[in-house]
């Protein structure tokens, strides 16, 4: 799919609501071995949870109603395509898209967003998400360039760590600005060019966010970490200039929703917890706010998380939330509550735009960079003070500049734009001219120190114009190395990723197909009973009708009959 459809260009911003699915993860060995019961109901035809109490209490079991529910033996891929594979392509359009997961701790959170990236069929939507971004842009058309930056971070306590930052004591600082919107300060970008650079970057972040935990398991439960792809895509507008679209896509892996009392803290240690927790329930206010219909205020700068996600929730954003639950009763109330939250922003309303050529776009200025650089060493090198040289006579010759008068070429032999090929010769030149120097024998001492100095001093200056040149060389290759042209083989090892990806959304498609073909075969099968029962009725119903005309007929006989019997 071509990235920058013309036609997309003059559309209006979409209004969309934000999509929430609810995922549930199978009982562990450990549930089971306990003897936990299931309480949890996924019917992934109808899109319901039901929720029911395993005790002898009457209470009715609770229903909830999503746009995608899965059930425990839901698979990775399935999940991706069906619930990722829209946004990423929004994205790729230059929309801003989000993909929260949101649920109490050991529900699968992680194996949504992350899962095994070892495994390819457990891998979760963010390593999914590097595979069909690279895909994408390797089958771009045209001249397409790309430009596609990550970044990583955590938010823990209300602080925000870099977790691709080289000093992992440092805290950023939250901004804003009024051409850009609230962004960090000082947090580093990669560039990346393919997909395993982008599984390299978020090796290293996981390390840096175990750095300094004592507890690893109980910081990421109270930790939000963040994971962000900005993808930049330049095209040619159908008014012929270049355009750049961007779009930034937030994967966020969230803190634990469970309530601070069941982990038993008090005192001290609740208000700590409470700290810890401020941006999920700020994040909970926020929705809140913006479902009610009444608030005029949504209290998006009362937390990190909100503030940075603001258009992720009612603003400039495709957004997805996964909720996840556990099955087991011992967790129905947390389940209860996640659902409940997650039922209240279904009703939050979006509305995405395509961001064109946006301030903060790095792609542009990148190109521009590129073309000077490519003009500066086609210019050649600057060299002063070779105006003995004889190549540079010649040089000039070709360069046309003869008729030129004396004083004018003068000047300009001070300092002279001189092509590597030229260099290349300059150097053997000078060689030419040490050798026959040191051969010469009818030659004063003095004169011949002077001769070798001069020499000294051409080489050194052409030495300096040679590295010029190297490092103008090594500037452009890696900015070149940077940009991505679209088209080109970028896949490596992801290739396969892509692939399966692929396939099982071809295979999705299919199920789909088969289960809808299934779902008209039983509507036509129901359809034929209702026939048959209805004929079957009518027919009943004349046969009815016969036999009370039949009994008519035979009681007027028989009445007849006696009639006739009588009067004999
Ligand atoms: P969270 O991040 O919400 O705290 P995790 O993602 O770490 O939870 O999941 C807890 C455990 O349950 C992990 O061992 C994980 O592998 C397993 N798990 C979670 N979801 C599933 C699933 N859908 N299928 C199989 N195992 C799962
Ligand atoms: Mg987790």
């Amino acid at each position: 799919m071509p990235i920058n459809k013309p036609e997309k260009l003059d559309k209006p911003e979409s209004c969309d609501n934000v999509k929430v699915v609810v995922r549930c993860r199978p009982l562990n060995e450990r549930e089971k071995a306990t003897g936990y019961k299931m309480a949890v109901n996924v019917d992934e035809m109808r899109g319901t949870i039901t929720v029911h109490k395993t005790d002898s209490s009457n209470e009715p079991p609770k229903t909830f109603t999503f746009d995608t529910v899965f059930g425990p033996e839901s698979k990775q891929l399935d999940v991706y395509n069906l619930t990722a594979r829209p946004i990423i392509d929004s994205v790729l359009e230059g929309y801003n898209g989000t993909i929260f997961a949101y649920g109490q701790t050991g529900t699968g959170k992680t194996f949504t967003m992350e899962g095994v990236r070892a495994v390819p069929e457990l891998r979760g939507i963010i390593p999914n998400s590097f595979a069909h971004i690279f895909g994408h842009i390797a089958k771009a058309e045209g001249d397409t360039r790309f430009l596609v930056r990550v970044s990583y971070l955590e938010i823990y306590n209300e602080e925000v760590r870099d977790l691709l930052g080289k000093d992992q004591t440092q805290r950023l600082e939250v901004k804003e600005r009024p051409d850009v919107g609230v962004y960090i300060k000082d947090l580093s970008a990669y560039v990346v060019n393919n997909a395993d650079d982008m599984d390299r970057i978020m090796t290293l972040g996981h390390k840096n966010r175990s750095v300094g935990a004592t507890n690893m398991n109980e910081h990421s439960s109270r930790s939000h970490a963040i994971f962000t792809i900005t993808i930049e895509c330049s095209e040619k507008g159908v008014d012929g200039n270049m355009h750049v679209r961007m779009g930034k896509l937030h994967l966020v892996d969230l803190a634990g929703s469970e309530r601070q009392a069941k982990t038993g803290a008090t005192g001290q240690r609740l208000k700590e917890a409470t700290k810890i927790n401020l941006s999920l329930s700020t994040l909970g206010n926020v929705i809140s706010a913006l479902v009610d219909g009444k608030s005029t205020h949504v209290p998006y700068r009362n937390s990190k998380l909100t503030r940075l996600l603001q258009d992720s929730l009612g603003g400039n954003s495709k957004t997805m939330m996964c909720a996840n639950i556990g099955p087991a009763d011992y967790n129905y109330d947390e389940t209860i509550s996640t659902l409940r939250y997650a039922n209240r922003a279904k009703n939050i309303k979006n509305k995405a735009r395509i961001n064109e050529d946006p301030k903060d776009a790095l792609l542009r200025q990148f190109q521009k960079e590129i073309e000077e650089l490519k003009k500066k060493l086609e210019e050649g090198e600057e060299i002063s003070g070779s105006e003995t040289s004889e190549s540079e006579e010649e040089d000039e010759d070709d360069d046309g500049e003869i008729g030129e008068d004396g004083e004018k070429r003068k000047k300009r032999r001070g300092k002279k734009k001189v092509s590597p090929d030229k260099m290349v010769e300059m150097q053997a030149k000078i060689e030419e001219e040490r050798k026959a120097l040191e051969t010469k024998l009818d030659m004063e001492e003095e004169e011949r120190n002077k001769a070798r100095a001069e020499l000294e001093k051409r080489e050194k200056d052409l030495l300096k114009a040679q590295q010029e040149h190297q490092s103008l060389l090594e500037k452009l290759s890696a900015l070149e190395k940077k940009v991505i042209v679209g088209g080109v083989d970028l896949l490596a090892k992801a290739e396969e990723q892509e692939k399966l990806l692929e396939e099982s959304n071809m295979e999705l498609e299919e199920r789909r197909k088969r289960a809808e073909q299934l779902r008209k075969e039983l509507e036509e099968k129901e359809q034929e009973r209702l026939d048959i029962e209805e004929k079957y009725t009518s027919l009943q119903e004349e046969a009815q009708g016969k036999t009370k005309k039949l009994k008519k007929v035979w009681t007027m006989l028989m009445a007849a009959k006696s009639e006739a019997v009588a009067m004999s």
